[in-house]
């Protein structure tokens, strides 16, 4: 009975969720495979394929596989927004109870796809693919990825081989609850962990890219390092941003006002004469940075009251929805 009644409300299993950038010679390969393993799982499905403003001939072959099969939508951006958001208009638009993101390259394979739902079946609300046989280049790719796992893991507390890979299974109630911003869709499990989730990962194929070109090189490095600092900042004190600002510069004024009261003392009793000493400057700049610290402190506390009021603002623009 319950399961009659979920089917009334939406009617569609599976969400299928692929970003889109300049990959025409891919699409109609990718069709073929997505349509002969979509056939063999008894699940009705659909796939949402988000144009993120290509600019070559993607579109048109988008066209033709619509035609084709109606239960591939589009979803065309105005201009090319950035994988995260391709994935986030997905997940905005999905009507499944359980949403898949692949990649549009045929790097990742969808023949994977019944092993993840398997997976989440066991009761998990994320199952992630982890690329263990990865076929990207070392030293730019895999080498960086390996140690940013690593730290993501250790200082998110969801540990995973894999974040990068975008095959991954989320249940609805996820991908309905978090908002991704920036290039923030790598770290998905660990933003979720924000709402409370049970997280599995399980081998899967990868390919080399056969067509077009990869969307990012080695510059993402520096990226992700700053991206960890906002992820770590987010998941611990987004709630109470005052402290952390307020603990550095607590510490930090307590000890410009030690310093200064050394100096005070010194010149007023031992008649020392003060401008000369760089002890003098740090211990007003100790103060200063201090009384700074605990003022963005407060200031982002109220931006975060502010922060929870506007959230459901997307970071998209479409063009238009076939459906
Ligand atoms: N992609 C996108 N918008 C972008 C960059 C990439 O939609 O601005 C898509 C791209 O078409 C592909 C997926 O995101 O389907 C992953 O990109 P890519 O294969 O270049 O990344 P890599 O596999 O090299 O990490
Ligand atoms: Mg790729």
């Amino acid at each position: 009975m319950n399961d009659t009644l979920k089917k009334i409300k939406s009617g569609i299993d599976l969400s299928i969720v692929i970003p889109i950038y300049n990959e025409r010679e891919s699409i109609e390969k990718l069709y073929k495979k997505l349509d002969e393993a979509l056939s063999r799982i008894n699940l009705k499905y659909e796939v949402l394929l988000i144009d993120d403003g290509s600019v070559d001939d993607t579109f048109n072959e988008l066209l033709k596989v619509h035609r084709r099969n109606k239960l591939f939508k589009i979803i065309r951006f105005r201009k090319n927004f950035g994988q995260t958001s391709a994935i986030s208009a997905g997940f905005s638009y999905a009507e499944g109870e359980v949403v898949v993101t692949l990649d549009a390259d045929l790097q990742n394979d969808p023949r994977d796809i019944p092993v993840l739902l398997e997976k989440l079946n066991e009761g998990y609300d994320i199952v992630s693919g982890w690329r263990r046989n990865r076929k990207d280049k070392a030293v730019t790719r895999r080498f960086p990825s390996i140690i940013a796992n690593k730290i993501i893991s250790k200082l998110t507390g969801v540990h995973l081989h894999d974040y990068g890979c975008t095959l991954k299974v989320y249940k609805k109630e996820v991908v309905k609850n978090i908002n991704l911003y920036g290039e923030m869709h790598r770290y998905i499990p660990a933003i979720a962990s924000g709402i409370g989730v049970k997280v599995a990962e399980v081998p899967v194929m990868h390919h080399s890219r056969r067509y077009g070109k990869s969307k990012y090189g080695v510059s993402r490095t520096i990226k992700v390092i700053l991206d960890i600092i906002t992820l770590k900042f987010l998941l611990s004190y987004s709630q109470s941003p005052i402290q952390i600002f307020g603990l550095v510069g607590l510490f930090s004024g307590a000890v410009g006002f030690i310093m200064t009261s050394y100096l005070i003392i010194m010149r007023l009793f031992f008649n020392q004469s003060l401008a000369d000493r760089p002890l003098f400057i740090l211990s007003i700049f100790m103060i200063f940075i201090g009384v700074q610290l605990i003022t963005i402190g407060l200031l982002a506390e109220v931006l975060i009251r502010v922060y929870h009021k506007v959230q459901n603002r997307s970071t998209y623009v479409i063009k238009d929805i076939i459906s």
